[in-house]
């Protein structure tokens, strides 16, 4: 039997949910596990599901994201992607904004 995926369990620090994303990249030089699962990420292509839920349909609608350091739900991304320009990341005091 092959390795298929490897999941990574990350807390929105928009909103606290929970949610799974899916590993697919190779790893590379000294990159760890951890290192690999924030890349995937900040992709924004990885999402899975939140925890408890079943398995959401991949949509560009459930894009993840790290902006300003802080890891975000596809629903938190949506959210400041909607309050600030998506050309560039947002700040924390918009992310916090956004998500007041
Ligand atoms: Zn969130």
């Amino acid at each position: 039997m092959s390795l298929k995926t490897i999941r990574a369990r990350f807390e929105c620090d928009g909103c606290g949910r929970e949610f799974f994303i899916e590993l697919a990249s190779d790893i590379e030089g000294d990159m760890t596990l951890f290192d690999i699962a924030v890349a995937e990420l900040s992709s924004g292509f990885a999402f899975h599901s939140y925890v408890g839920e079943t398995r959401s349909s991949i949509e560009e609608s459930f894009m993840t994201s790290v902006q300003a350091g802080q890891h975000l739900c596809p629903a938190c991304t949506r959210r400041v992607d909607d309050f600030v320009p998506q050309e560039r990341e947002a700040t924390a005091d918009e992310i916090a904004k956004a998500l007041a």
